[in-house]
């Protein structure tokens, strides 16, 4: 195998020709910069540094960025995927419990197949965020109807399930808990010897209020007065 495959960033790998460097040294056989950037080469199974170097930085170009306290991969927000993280809640550069940032707010979301087998607590945020930023036009109308339907079960809520599975702008999500039931659940549904295929999406609208209050106020105001109780219970 290409030992070259082993390295996930430029850093890294500057790291290794250093250290040969120092060990050729060590062995009283060193070697000039061109000559050891060509022995590493041939030592990672490439022909030369350059190609060495271009492997490893298109690597570490299409590598997920990690969380700088758990070192799990980051959801396209920013935030750790890890639940557990307190990053999950936090943006990276603040301290835990910071109040001088605004705390991650969820929109506790819930999926369910029909046959039951497939069933996940998600956050349903990423895809009010995207809706609002790239259907700007229609997102109301369907967040509306989301408010009538109390959050159960309808079209604009299945949606919502189907988008993580099939949205270009949410693929960054399938891999995390939650996402990736639903994901599986699609898979599943796509195969033809299932014959079940229906499924329940359910949004908490109060906390769909609370949200679009904190992060779209601008959507919140146009929303009908019985839909605005923001109050706790
Ligand atoms: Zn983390």
């Amino acid at each position: 195998m290409q030992m070259i495959t082993r390295f996930d960033s430029v850093e890294e790998l500057n790291a290794f020709l250093k250290h040969v460097g120092e060990v050729r040294k060590a062995d009283s056989q060193p070697l000039r910069r061109g000559n050891l950037e060509k022995h590493v080469a041939n030592l990672l199974g490439v022909c030369d540094w350059n190609t060495a170097l271009g492997m490893v930085s298109k690597k570490e170009a299409s590598e997920p960025a990690k969380c700088c306290a758990c070192k799990q991969p980051l959801m396209p927000n920013g935030f750790c995927g890890d639940t557990e993280c307190f990053h999950h809640e936090w943006p990276q550069a603040a301290e835990k419990g910071s109040d001088t940032v605004y705390r991650r707010m969820t929109l506790p979301a819930y999926f369910q197949s029909d046959s039951e087998v497939f069933k996940a607590h998600f956050d349903a945020s990423p895809y009010f965020e995207y809706l609002i930023k790239d259907h700007h036009s229609i997102a109301f109308g369907i967040i509306l109807e989301i408010f009538k339907q109390q959050g159960s079960g309808c079209c604009e809520t299945d949606d919502i399930a189907r988008s993580f599975s099939d949205t270009d702008e949410l693929q960054g999500y399938r891999s995390f808990p939650g996402y990736s039931v639903i994901v599986d659940a699609f898979d599943h549904f796509d195969k033809p010897y299932t014959e079940e295929t229906g499924f329940e999406v359910y949004v908490e609208t109060d906390a769909l209020a609370r949200w679009l209050k904190a992060n779209h106020e601008e959507i919140f105001d146009l929303l009908p007065d019985e839909f605005k109780d923001l109050s706790e219970d």
